[in-house]
């Protein structure tokens, strides 16, 4: 008998056909039905996790990608407006003042402008990101966009931190994108 269904893979006992468990060692008998099903229930619950963790990775991507790109859009609009308000507050003034810092209302504006650009930049990335994890499309992009908008978030370095953590993730589910 070549047949290796017939013994126990696990302790060798002669099995009787339809025999779904080993009735010595309680191995679960190769080719089996039992085996079939526990096989596809297995594979379905790594599914239903994967697809749990794509949602989630859409959400936090969107939980960042919006407000920053948002927030980035204002803050570029009225970048002028808000140096002026900042630099006519007087506790700003003294603290120029006392700290002997060589600043002009243009280098404040400049610096929000740049703050703003890269919060529009990196909140775009995440979105690109999001929209490929959204339709399961180009994963190499969607990890690109996410290292991109975690380097584009250098000016937060918790936010760096977690953007490099969530392009990982993103990684991880590449078999879940199309080709
Ligand atoms: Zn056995």
């Amino acid at each position: 008998m070549t047949d290796d269904s017939k013994f126990c893979t696990g302790c060798g006992r002669g099995l009787e056909p339809g025999m779904q468990f080993c009735p010595q060692c309680g191995r679960v008998v190769s080719g089996s039905e039992t085996e079939e099903e526990y096989r596809q229930k297995a594979s379905e619950m790594r599914e239903i996790l994967a697809e749990s963790r794509l949602n989630w990775v859409i959400f936090a991507l969107a939980i960042y990608a919006i407000p920053t790109t948002i927030a980035g859009m204002l803050l570029l609009a009225d970048a002028g407006a808000m140096a002026d308000t900042i630099w006519s507050n007087t506790d700003f003034q003294n603290w120029v003042i006392s700290h002997d810092y060589n600043i002009t209302v243009d280098s404040v504006k400049n610096y929000i402008t740049i703050v703003a650009s890269l919060c529009l930049a990196s909140g775009v990335c995440a979105l690109v990101s999001m929209a490929c994890v959204l339709k399961r499309r180009m994963w190499k992009v969607a990890v690109i966009a996410c290292a991109a908008a975690s380097v584009l978030c250098c000016w937060s370095l918790f936010g760096v931190f977690i953007g490099f953590l969530m392009t990982w993730f993103v990684f991880s589910l590449k078999d879940m994108f199309s080709s």
